[in-house]
């Protein structure tokens, strides 16, 4: 089967070296050297100030609603993994989905200000499939209107927005490092933060709120990563230029060898891409279905990401969200990660284009 990721794993005796690493000291959890070591990797590699780990982006997030104390209305997007809302809900906060644009796919800022309530405390915009928001224009609405901004850039490891870290704009930026995104620790997540009080906070937060044996400060939670999760990490860290780099050679194949009236994501030309994902939009969703059927007769099973549109879920408010819900139901996320052999690529090509052909 060829799934539509496949999480990339390092030589094991380089694995198991760190893993004997940590038998030695005996530490496996509680922000050890591993642990420690990674944050000032990604702190480096990914160009920004303060690394948070925790154990999933999901936590990632909620921490984030927490330390910047959130409150109410919050506006979102619909087009994204379910986790973007959810948390919102986990949280008693009250997602105000706005519509996407329908070529980046990412919320369509100019429908965000006449959503804006008195009630309204910050922005959660998604970079999706690693695809830079608007972010200038986001800045400075949420500036003139007083709001919080978290990005989920769960999809944009790596990302360079005009030059800097995508992970540097917004109030919080969240990562997700599960084992399907393209760095990966096993199970995981970062909160990227310029603010160093507000580092602190989150520092505080993943593990209980215990700044001292003696003293508990603000309420927190049990989000800490684990040792053996980020001896996974410095592993795949070392190599990630290399998976991105594969992984480009497989976006392109697709770009240049499907042939039809298909539709790819237009990127934002002030960013860098990570390959994170390969969305195609097909005319109909009639036609999707029949891709789909082809592909898992070929023994290859791409995803709807992401579907159903998230205004949809049964515990939402629902709201109609004409452009989302189009495009949650023609789009189709194909196999893609670095280890895709160039045959297997060629028989998911082929087969897409027999389709289309087909009508
Ligand atoms: C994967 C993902 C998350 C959640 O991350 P986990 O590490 O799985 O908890 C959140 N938002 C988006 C957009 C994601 O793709």
């Amino acid at each position: 089967m060829i799934n539509v990721t496949k999480t990339y794993l390092p030589p094991f005796d380089k694995y198991a070296d760190y893993i004997k690493k940590i038998f030695n000291t005996g530490i496996v959890t509680n922000n050890g050297e591993m642990v420690t070591r990674l944050e000032k990797r990604l702190q480096k590699y990914l160009g920004v100030k303060n690394i948070v780990l925790v154990q999933s982006g999901t936590l990632a997030l909620q921490i984030a609603y927490k330390i910047l104390n959130i409150k109410e209305e919050i506006i979102t997007t619909p087009f994204s993994f379910v986790a973007t809302t959810s948390s919102l809900l986990w949280e008693g906060l009250r997602p105000i989905f706005v519509d996407i644009d329908k070529d980046s796919f990412n919320i369509d800022i100019n429908l965000i200000e006449k959503n804006i309530t008195e009630r309204t405390s910050a922005i959660v915009p998604v970079h999706v499939f690693g695809n830079s928001c608007d972010i200038d224009s986001i800045y400075k609405l949420a500036k003139r209107k007083h709001l919080k901004v978290i990005y989920d850039a769960a999809h944009a490891f790596g990302i360079k927005y005009k030059d800097k870290s995508i992970l540097s704009y917004g109030d919080v930026s969240i990562l997700s490092f599960h084992a399907t995104k393209v760095f990966h620790t096993i199970e995981g997540g970062a909160l990227a933060i310029n603010d160093d009080k507000l580092y602190e906070r989150a520092v505080l937060a993943r593990n209980f709120g215990i700044k001292s044996e003696e003293i508990i400060k603000g309420i927190g939670i049990n989000a800490k990563m684990n040792e053996f999760e980020a001896a996974m990490g410095l592993c795949v860290l070392d190599d990630i230029d290399e998976i991105i780099k594969s992984r480009k050679r497989v976006y392109e194949n697709y770009v240049n060898y499907i042939k039809g009236n298909v539709k790819f994501q237009l990127h934002n030309r002030n960013s860098t891409l990570n390959y994170s994902y390969m969305p195609i939009v097909f005319e109909s969703e009639k036609l999707l279905k029949k891709v789909l059927k082809a592909l898992l007769n070929e023994g290859v099973k791409p995803r709807r990401y992401f579907y159903p549109c998230l205004a949809n879920l049964d515990y939402v408010e629902t709201s109609r969200m004409c452009i989302a819900e189009d495009i949650s139901k023609r789009i189709l996320c194909l196999p893609m990660y670095d280890s895709l052999k160039s045959a297997e690529q060629i028989k998911i090509i082929d087969t897409i284009n027999k389709v289309i052909k087909l009508g």
